[in-house]
This record gives structure tokens, C-alpha cells and sequence, in this order.
């Protein structure tokens, strides 16, 4: 019954503004930096990222404009990410904002989740669309396993509660759309704006909500405690994902000719001569090929990008960098952190050691503290000392997937 781009769609709701996690910004948790990225972006690229999902609508808060726009910014363009809605006082209004966002063209059905459970998987997705062909309302949820107690005021407890069929509920929570569009359009009406989630506006509007196998990994975060949590889950991936560290060098030389600059590592410098040879002869990006090449054991540049082909004539050695490196996301991997070594009589590397870092951190989208520049002289031995070219040595780290 789901058929095509557009059929299901998704409403993130990230319009709250409280953080229970505290600390001095108070940025609400939606917001929060998690592995390098918001909680938001987290969640919404693993919606993105599913095959059967067309439309992805996030609900904001009126004040959170920028930081959404910063937020979502590292996921770059997605044709199934739809401009924000701005929400209302409670998250039941927020969610009938985001559903009515989506009536132009109305999906067959919708998943509404909170923008902090980051660690929503695919299988949850899978699970709940998959029920969504029987049931009119799906609810992620997992049986409760803890003893309940009912507390007073003091903090004393007074008394046990049953825990026998009791689910506590996670998102997302799926529906078929028009339906759920409706229950929310009638809740309003009637001025309910009590429901703190879709699946109880669901029950009270007299739906049918089947129970989905949820995931303990599936929180949401709250407290800093969680925050802390999910920040070591995120950084723990990167390691466990991409256990396999390798260090690959290379070293590459050109010789001096006729000229008024060189290119070293991506910057233009001003000199009595410029470096003859293929491309731009920028020897330090070409030996720093050659090191993520080599820790790929995929060959060098001279094989990939052979001097005898013309199209390589005048070109910014960027682009063999690059190269290198989709070669490497291609096997799954990351570039973790790259050096150089300049070996040259002149030009004088010192001045240009900064913007050179920060050229090579941007062709390789690596923070600059993963990028080390370093340069020396030959003390006027040899080819170098005697001015007649430059020399590069470089060194990559990149981790891969376990084989
Ligand atoms: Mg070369």
C-alpha cells in the first residue's frame, strides 16, 4: 500500500525550549552537540537516510531559527528535507503544525518523533512502517522491566504498582495520516491541548494503537547524565565502526624552473622560480596523496593520475587529494589526521605554515588540529641544497571498517 516518494512522511518535533541538562548557554537539548553534531541532525539523518521515507518536516521553536539553520547545516541539501514549521505552546500544537504543514500533499503515512532520540534506528523504522500495513496507529514502545512505585511528596513511597502489561512508550509513533491529521484537527477543536503524545490522541479519538517492539537504545535525552551517555555512544562508534587504523607516507620531489611562485599544500607563494612537473607541482599534496593512497594499499598517483594525460595539465593537486579521499569514503573509511614535511632551501615555509594548514584541513575536511606542517632545510646538501627543487615527505592516518 506505500508506493512512491512522498508516501511517507516524517514530523520531527524540536519546538520545546526546556533543558533539564542545564550548563551555562542553555541551549535547549534538541541543540546539543553530540559527536560533533546536534542532537537534531542525528536524528533527522537517520530519517533521511531511510529508502522508504519521501518527506522529513521538523517543527520549531519562533526563537530557534538560527539554531536550527546551524543545526541542520552539516547535513547539506536533501531534496526530502522540507523547510521548518514553527510550533506552538505544547508539543500537541506543534505536532497539528507540523501534520498541517504536510496537508498540500497529503502522504498515506506519517511518523512523529522527537528530535531527542537520536539512536532511532532503521529496524524501528522498518518495524513501524511494516505494521502501519495493518493497523491504523503504530506505537514504539518496550514492557516495562522496573518495579513502579508511587512516591509522595516527601519522596516516601506509597506503594507498588502493577507492572503487568504495562509498555512505556518511545517514538517514533506512525499513523495513517489523514487519520492522525484529523484526531489532532478534532483535539484542538474540542480544546484538548493535554496529549502528550500522538498515540494518546490516537486512543482518544477512538484509533486502534498496535504496540512495535521499541529498542533500549531508543532514550531520549533528558538529563546531563544522558547527554554525557550519548556522547560517549557517538564517539564509542567511531571506533568501534572504523577499528581498523592504518598509517600510509609518501614522498615526492620537483625540480625548479623559470618561474615567480611556487604551490605548496594549496597556497600561492611568491618566488624566483616555480616547480616544473605535473599538474600545479604542488609536491606537498602530492606526496600527501600518495599517504592516503598508500594506507589504502590502492596503488600511488602516478597509476591514478599518470602525467602522460593531459587533462591533469595546470590543475590545482587538490583535486588528486580528493581523489584519494573518495577512494577512501568509498571503502567506508575517514581520513584522521595527515602531516607534511617541506624540505627546501627557499622559499621560507614559517610564514605560510598557518595558511597552509588550514588549505589542507579544507581539502580534506579534517579539523586543523588534525593537520601538522612542518619544513626544514637540507643544511645546502644535495639537490636541495643546492637549490635545484623542493622535496615532500607526508604521513596519513585513516581508520576503515573492520574486513
Ligand atoms: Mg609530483
Amino acid at each position: 500500500m506505500v508506493e512512491g516518494r512522498g508516501e511517507i512522511a516524517v514530523v520531527i518535533v524540536a519546538a520545546g525550549t526546556g533543558s533539564r541538562i542545564g550548563g551555562v548557554d542553555g541551549l535547549p537539548k534538541q541543540y546539543r552537540e553530540i559527536g560533533g553534531r546536534s542532537i537534531l541532525a542525528h536524528t533527522l539523518a537517520v530519517f533521511l537516510a531511510h529508502p522508504a521515507i519521501g518527506r522529513v518536516v521538523t517543527v520549531i521553536h519562533p526563537d530557534h531559527g538560527d539554531l536550527h539553520a546551524t543545526a541542520v547545516a552539516p547535513l547539506g541539501a536533501s531534496a526530502k528535507l522540507v523547510p521548518a514549521v514553527i510550533g506552538g505552546a505544547t508539543r500537541q500544537v506543534s505536532v497539528r503544525l507540523g501534520l498541517e504543514a504536510l496537508a498540500g500533499t497529503p502522504p498515506a503515512l506519517v511518523l512523529i518523533h522527537d528530535a531527542a532520540r537520536p539512536f532511532v534506528s532503521a529496524a524501528i523504522l522498518d518495524r513501524t512502517i511494516a505494521m502501519l500495513g495493518e493497523a491504523e496507529a503504530a506505537l514504539v514502545a518496550l514492557p516495562v522491566v522496573d518495579t513502579l512505585k508511587r512516591a509522595g511528596d516527601a519522596g516516601e513511597v506509597v506503594g507498588t504498582v502493577a507492572r503487568d502489561g504495562l509498555w512505556a512508550a518511545q517514538t517514533p509513533q506512525g499513523f495513517r495520516y489523514e487519520a492522525i491529521a484529523a484526531a489532532h484537527a478534532r483535539a484542538a477543536a474540542s480544546g484538548r491541548d493535554d496529549f502528550t503524545d500522538d498515540a494518546a490522541v490516537a486512543e482518544w479519538a477512538g484509533m486502534t494503537v498496535r504496540l512495535v517492539e521499541g529498542e533500549r537504545g531508543n532514550v531520549k535525552i533528558t538529563t546531563a547524565q544522558d547527554l554525557a551517555e550519548a556522547e560517549r555512544r557517538m564517539s564509542t562508534d567511531i571506533y568501534t565502526r572504523l577499528p581498523d587504523v592504518r598509517t600510509g607516507w609518501g614522498y615526492d620531489v620537483h625540480s625548479f624552473e623559470p618561474g615567480d611562485h611556487v604551490t605548496l599544500c594549496g597556497v600561492e607563494i611568491a618566488h624566483t622560480h616555480r616547480l616544473n612537473g605535473h599538474s600545479d607541482a604542488d609536491v606537498a599534496l602530492h606526496a600527501l596523496t600518495d599517504a592516503i593512497l598508500g594506507a589504502l594499499g590502492d596503488g600511488d598517483i602516478g597509476a591514478h593520475f599518470p602525467p602522460t594525460d593531459m587533462q591533469w595539465r595546470g590543475c590545482a593537486s587538490s583535486v588528486f587529494v580528493r581523489e584519494a579521499l573518495e577512494r577512501l569514503a568509498a571503502r567506508g573509511g575517514m581520513l584522521a589526521h595527515v602531516d607534511i614535511s617541506l624540505v627546501a632551501e627557499a622559499p621560507k615555509i614559517g610564514p605560510h605554515r598557518e595558511a597552509m594548514r588550514a588549505r589542507v584541513a579544507s581539502i580534506c575536511d579534517i579539523p586543523v588540529g588534525r593537520v601538522g606542517i612542518k619544513a626544514t632545510t637540507n643544511e645546502k646538501l644535495g639537490f636541495v641544497g643546492r637549490r635545484e627543487g623542493i622535496a615532500a615527505m607526508a604521513a596519513a592516518t585513516i581508520r576503515l571498517p573492520a574486513e
